[in-house]
């Protein structure tokens, strides 16, 4: 009976979740309060979990669910969401079952201390020390991806684990584009030399009460507290514990103390994305995102094309000067909304403004790729990548701490995840075009501080289908376009073309 074989797969998917859920949270307790001296029974807790999540996921009985199903003739007659669940399942299982155990613990084992490593040569603005753990990294990612198996190029396998369907031939060309069109529009930014002024964001912001106005926003784009909480940790994330129990927090450490509010809207904007899946379909492919790129246009759209709009603002500010007696009432609101627009080309990548941002992405695109494909040595990496920095926004880091060693994704062995951040800008530009068709008054709404009609088209477009749709293939449902660098170019050219000088 096929639908017996189902509904058991289900079962097991369910289990799986549930012990995937239990690792989010002891993550999350990581970040947030769990004491210093809490780390090696932490490490312990969740290598086991580690373990039973993929000897559950690699399972014989898993396998053999599968194979029935699929081998019944009859997976068509259980309907398009029972479908779904299986592709997602069958994807997932000969991913885990292809790797080898030892090479699995071989790489979280050199994960773990690669980190450490890290973490200090960050630090020390040391490459060399970092140099053969990451050849290490290097040369297990490619095992890894050699097991699992791809078509095309090695950087597929690697690729697919964070946007599924998606391959590096397909990104390059739409890479390329950003390229032509932004490494000029950044140039005729800093060439006209406008300066603006953007002192006002390191005014003193207490922070207790920041967070409190962040929270009020989150509440108003229609953050569910009594499905949620929100907290502070060193850097802000997202933790989907479930589709009813989301964790977010923002950080005090920034620069400027306004960045924590776009953390909570950025944050806010993948929260509302968990709490938007179905709870019918809670622990299976139906019931979960469908990949990072998707999630990231969500706190993408949230967070620059709402949060950082002028209507947005109209709407805020009045209360911010509110809720800060005296601290901007010399400031006016156009001064502020182009303070939090400034176009500045920073070594930085997570400091980086809405245009360079995904230069930042390119960038790390390109050498990872090189790098998995044996076209780029890890000793020669810091230079590749100050040339490119160069090249695309026209500055080179002063050291390797704020250049080649700044982001932690490679200790951790990530390749293939940075693509998905570019991507989540292209989908977020590609849904906002839409969305603003289909709602011409949007402006006047978010200049209310109504953002409900919003998220009911959102949660209606890409939420409730969960992983139904690959991704590209949600995006087109959604905007009735496939995917392509347009809406993103025109959205940045309208934004900060001639305002700013470009
Ligand atoms: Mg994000």
């Amino acid at each position: 009976m096929v639908e017996k074989a189902y509904e058991k797969l289900l079962e097991r998917s369910r289990e799986i979740s549930a012990l995937e859920s239990v690792a989010r949270l002891l993550h999350w307790d990581q970040q947030t309060y769990m004491p210093e001296k809490g780390q090696e029974s932490r490490s312990q807790q969740r290598a086991l979990l580690a373990r039973l999540i993929h000897e559950r996921t690699a399972s014989p009985e898993l396998r053999r669910l599968l194979e029935e199903i699929e081998g019944s003739g009859r997976l068509e007659s259980l309907g398009p969401e029972a479908r779904a669940n299986v592709r997602e399942l069958r994807r997932e299982h000969d991913r885990q079952f292809k790797v080898p155990a030892a090479l699995v613990e071989e790489i979280e084992k050199t994960a773990a201390l690669s980190y450490r490593v890290w973490v200090e040569a960050k630090g020390n603005d040391d490459f060399d020390s970092f140099a053969p753990r990451l050849e290490e990294i290097v040369r297990l990612s490619k095992a890894w991806a050699d097991a699992v198996g791809y078509q095309h190029e090695r950087y597929d396998a690697l690729l697919d684990t964070y946007e599924p369907g998606m391959r590096a031939a397909e990104i390059e060309p739409l890479f390329e584009s950003l390229r032509s069109e932004l490494v000029p529009l950044v140039r005729r930014i800093v060439g006209a030399r406008c300066e603006v002024d953007t002192s006002m964001l390191r005014r003193k912001f207490d922070a207790a009460t920041l967070r409190r106005f962040g929270k009020g926003i989150a509440r108003d784009l229609g953050f569910d507290f009594k499905a949620g909480r929100l907290d502070a940790s060193a850097h802000p994330f997202c933790c989907g514990v479930s589709i009813t129990d989301v964790r977010i927090t923002t950080s005090a450490e920034w620069s400027n103390p306004i960045d924590a509010l776009f953390a909570v809207i950025h944050e806010v904007g993948h929260g509302l994305y968990h709490q938007g899946l179905l709870p019918r379909h809670r622990g299976t492919p139906m019931g979960s995102a469908v990949s990072l790129g998707v999630h990231e246009s969500q706190s993408r759209w949230w967070e620059n094309f709402i949060g950082r709009s002028r209507s947005f603002w109209e709407h805020y500010f009045p209360k911010l000067q509110e809720a800060f007696p005296g601290l901007m009432d010399d400031v006016a609101p156009d001064r502020f909304y182009g303070a939090i627009n400034a176009v500045r080309p920073s070594p930085i990548r997570v400091e980086a403004d809405e245009v360079t941002y995904n230069l930042h992405v390119l960038l790390r695109f390109e050498l990872e790729r090189d790098l998995l494909s044996d076209r780029l040595d890890v000793r020669d990496l810091p230079e590749a990548w100050n040339g490119k920095m160069e090249h695309y926004l026209g500055i080179r880091p002063a050291a390797s701490g704020e250049g080649v060693l700044q982001d932690v994704h490679w200790a951790h062995g990530m390749f293939g995840y940075f693509p998905t951040y570019t991507l989540g800008n292209l989908y977020a530009a590609q849904l906002d075009r839409r969305i603003r068709r289909e709602i011409p008054d949007l402006d006047a709404m978010v200049g209310r501080g109504e953002f409900h009609e919003l998220l009911a088209w959102i949660r209606e477009k890409i939420h409730r289908h969960g992983s139904r749709y690959r991704p590209a293939e949600l995006v087109r449902r959604a905007t009735g376009e496939a995917l392509s660098t347009t809406p993103l170019v025109d959205y940045l050219q309208g934004k900060f073309g001639p305002p700013y000088g470009g």
